[in-house]
């Protein structure tokens, strides 16, 4: 179905509204908009008609915090933490099945496997092939010795102080995240997979949130969209010199992207320009905060520089009562990963004293609190299904089945409400109905149905502006 000229007629299509209520109806799509919701569409010779039989058809499901490219080379990458590999043995055997002479990448380490991993470890127990291991916090990558050879080859052209950077006896490298990738480019990430899975789930649209992206990785997305490599709408947040960049229908300009790290906070004065400065062009601001610490201080920097509507606090992991009202009063979003309740709820219940986890990942705290809320899986660093975290967000139940702060259940409409706003303004739900884009993901059941069983296996269908970008059957 290639529908940019012909007209789409979805028939018996169950709408869901923001009252919770649910109607059916007949949706028409003509070029990439609904023209029509309502009334007995007239089925002209050419036109399209799909029998959607009752079930629901809602808005594309939009990740408000991704890593896209990350996560397609997490497609071609081991796994090497929980909860597929949890122990020592679990991690030998994961590399030791890896025999070859190119790079091995594996993700997602945590030090429940087995401690501080270092280069010596990888050195006695992985193959002899250069290897690097990401620790799932996405800042340090750990390198075995033919891996550190490699890269100090290849870094002979950078500036020393770079270089420097890249050295280290125990072969963990933090936050070299742009240092490596320009070293490592031979191997191109599959996006054109990535794009396909998230399409499977419905996605029509990403919030890219990479603090690093730039001018080159704008190019290479819009490049990608052109060929269709990159099948969803893209809005990038990254460094300050994107807004430079020139918008398309499906990719535009996100956020100046903040990255704290408590070990290492960046000069108030300096945080607060970087504020300023974004604002001063009209655009807003994302910090990702996942301490205490790190959202207090962005609290205050928020109140020196002034807030813009719009501006986003990412993950807000932790947040004591105290700055629920904080955080309204200055008017940010926040854009959290409920399926980290799931994914390593146990691990917080087991290290985070007791008196933190009804902190953790709040969801109905701030939504009844009028503190804008919406949902990003931050793949990879999070399973990237968004159906699995709205389930989560529901439950609150960890992989081993103990609850976590069961007072921020949602009900399965703000749920998925997660997932369905713009873009731009991830809490400004958006539906089907004339005028809109035409993107949208039809389910093979009726809502009553789906909000009890969560799941992206209900994905029938997904269009993004009027194309079929992932059809089940
Ligand atoms: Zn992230």
């Amino acid at each position: 179905m290639k529908t940019n000229d012909q007209t789409v007629h979805i028939l018996n299509a169950e709408l869901l509204d923001s009252d919770g209520k649910t109607r059916l109806t007949n949706a028409t799509i003509a070029g990439s908009q609904f023209i029509e919701t309502t009334g007995h569409p007239i089925l002209e010779d050419g036109s399209t008609i799909i029998d959607a039989k009752g079930n629901l058809l809602i808005p594309g499901l939009h990740d408000h915090h991704t890593h896209l490219i990350a996560y397609a080379a997490s497609l071609v990458s081991i796994n090497c933490g929980p909860p597929g590999v949890v122990s020592e043995a679990d991690l030998k055997s994961a590399l030791r099945g890896q025999p070859g002479h190119h790079w091995l990448r594996g993700t997602g380490y945590h030090e429940s496997v087995t401690g501080h991993l270092d280069r010596q470890w990888l050195d006695a127990w992985a193959p002899d092939r250069p290897i690097r291991v990401q620790h799932r916090s996405g800042r340090l990558w750990i390198v075995n010795s033919p891996g550190m050879e490699m890269i100090a080859n290849a870094a002979l052209s950078l500036a020393p102080h770079e270089r420097d950077r890249l050295t280290s006896e125990d072969g963990r490298l933090y936050d070299v995240d742009e240092l490596l990738g320009n070293l490592t480019r031979s191997d191109i990430p599959p996006v054109k997979l990535a794009s396909q899975q998230l399409a499977a789930f419905g996605v029509t649209g990403i919030n890219d949130m990479t603090p690093s992206n730039n001018a080159e990785t704008w190019q290479w997305f819009s490049e990608l969209q052109v060929s269709q490599d990159l099948l969803q709408k893209v809005r990038m947040s990254g460094r300050p010199a994107l807004i430079d960049c020139r918008q398309t229908p499906r990719l535009s300009v996100g956020e100046t992207k903040v990255h704290l790290h408590d070990s290492s906070l960046p000069d108030f004065d300096d945080f607060v320009s970087t504020i300023t400065e974004s604002h001063e062009k009209q655009r807003n601001v994302a910090v990702h905060c996942v301490t205490e610490v790190e959202l207090v201080y962005t609290l205050s920097a928020f109140r020196s520089a002034s807030t813009l509507a719009g501006d986003r606090i990412e993950h807000a992991s932790v947040i004591p009562p105290a700055l629920i009202e904080q955080l309204y009063v200055l008017g940010l979003n926040v854009v959290t990963q409920p399926n980290f309740v799931h994914e390593r709820g146990d691990a917080y219940l087991k290290d985070i004293p007791m008196t933190d986890h009804a902190f953790l990942y709040r969801t109905n705290s701030l939504m009844l609190a009028g503190v804008p809320t919406a949902f990003g899986t931050d793949l990879p660093f999070g399973q990237p299904d968004p159906w699995a975290a709205m389930d989560a967000a529901t439950k609150r139940t960890t992989s081993s089945g103990h609850l976590l702060n069961e007072a921020e259940c949602i009900t399965p409409e703000s749920a998925l409400n997660g997932f369905l706003g713009e873009l731009s303004a991830p809490s400004s739900i958006r539906s089907i109905k004339p005028g809109a884009p035409a993107d949208c993901c039809l389910l093979d059941a009726p809502w009553h149905v789906l909000r009890n069983d969560l799941s992206s296996a209900h994905v029938l269908m997904t269009i993004r502006d009027g194309e079929l970008i992932y059809s089940r059957d």
